[in-house]
């Protein structure tokens, strides 16, 4: 009797290990079915919460359904790269260090500070929490622009591909940390790459400073309308190493900075569209877990997406397990529409109940 209760305390210890299971979400963007039908089906898979986008996160019977039966459901909110109309006016833009707009196919990226673009998103943010009344923010694209999507291991990213250098994100550099550009630099690739000769360290410090500001910015506003209002907050998949501290120079997201505001931090773990071997997962959560100690919820890819070969079963439930490996707090599947179009792939929610 005494080692059946140490072996079953021994599974419990190996089992919590290997599967700690508080977030079970997926992402969702569009839906054509009943929608009945799909939050039964989430209920009976175990799923917690519901990441809502797009032409979905206008739906407000989504939003009510959702309620009904006890699933949290989180907007994600893109915050400087969006779909919208604002990008037909250029003024928005980022600039990068050739004096070039922040944008590549559907990439399009805002210069993260401009007020007058601040002040759009956060209209939209009232907008969105008066109408839809969710139970959570998830805070996307929060970053200055890079399409880490297509940047794979061992890949070197151009220094001058930085941004934002536009006159408004300069002046505003200068006057915060106190540096005077030379006069005699005239054209933004030669300010750029003085900015990043003399004072890189500043430069990095000030994106990261611009960026944590809008989610205070966010959080504070999103707070005001809804005092218990719960936030996720989107992270590139780099760990401090990769790329030569890519996530801080290039994307600006300093995850100690970032994460006071939030209730959880997910990294976009998308290992098979970035070449990774799938307990590479594991290795970006480990890596995020020492600038932070808030919940991390690693997002994965449940399908292939920008390559042409499917992920196996095999592959999907290593990259699966290497996600739910402590120190992470569960799991967000990219995406819902990828379990409807490969069925068979819902066996894995077998492995978590
Ligand atoms: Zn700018």
């Amino acid at each position: 009797m005494k080692k059946f209760f140490i072996l079953l305390f021994l599974f419990l210890i190996l089992f919590n290990f290997l599967i700690g299971r508080e977030i079970i979400g997926v992402k969702i963007y569009e839906h054509k079915g009943d929608l009945d039908l799909l939050f039964q089906e989430f209920k009976s898979l175990g799923i917690n919460i519901v990441l809502v986008g797009e032409e979905l996160a206008k739906n407000k019977e989504f939003y009510i359904k959702a309620k009904k039966y006890g699933i949290k459901t989180f907007t994600v909110f893109p915050v400087f790269c969006s779909p919208g109309k604002e990008f037909e006016n250029k003024k928005f833009y980022a600039i990068d260090g050739y004096g070039n707009i922040a944008k590549d196919e559907w990439v399009n990226f805002a210069c993260p500070s401009n007020e007058e673009y601040r002040k759009l998103k956060l209209k939209e943010l009232k907008n969105i929490i008066k109408k839809y009344n969710p139970d959570g923010i998830s805070i996307d694209f929060i970053r200055y622009f890079v399409y880490w999507e297509k940047i794979g291991p061992g890949e070197k990213i151009d220094p001058l591909k930085n941004t934002c250098f536009c006159d408004k994100s300069i002046n505003k550099f200068e006057k915060t940390k106190g540096i005077r550009l030379p006069e005699n630099l005239i054209t933004t690739k030669e300010k750029a790459k003085w900015i990043l000769k003399h004072h890189k360290n500043e430069w990095v410090e000030w994106k990261t400073e611009v960026i944590a500001s809008m989610v205070k910015e966010i959080t504070n506003l999103a707070k005001k309308l809804k005092p218990d209002i719960m936030f996720n907050i989107h992270i590139i998949p780099w760990r401090e190493k990769d790329y030569n501290n890519a996530i801080r120079v290039i994307a600006g997201q300093d995850i100690s900075k970032l994460s006071k505001y939030v209730n959880y931090v997910s990294p976009m773990c998308y290992w098979y569209m970035l070449k990774r071997k799938p307990q590479w997962v594991s290795s970006v959560v480990k890596d995020i877990k020492r600038f932070t100690n808030k919940p991390i919820v690693p997002s994965i890819q449940v399908s292939n997406e920008y390559l042409s070969k499917n992920i196996s079963h095999e592959e999907f439930k290593r990259a699966f397990l290497s996600a739910m490996k402590k120190p992470s707090s569960g799991i967000i599947f990219w995406k819902w529409e990828f379990f409807e179009k490969e069925p068979n792939k819902k066996e894995i929610f077998k492995l978590i109940k």
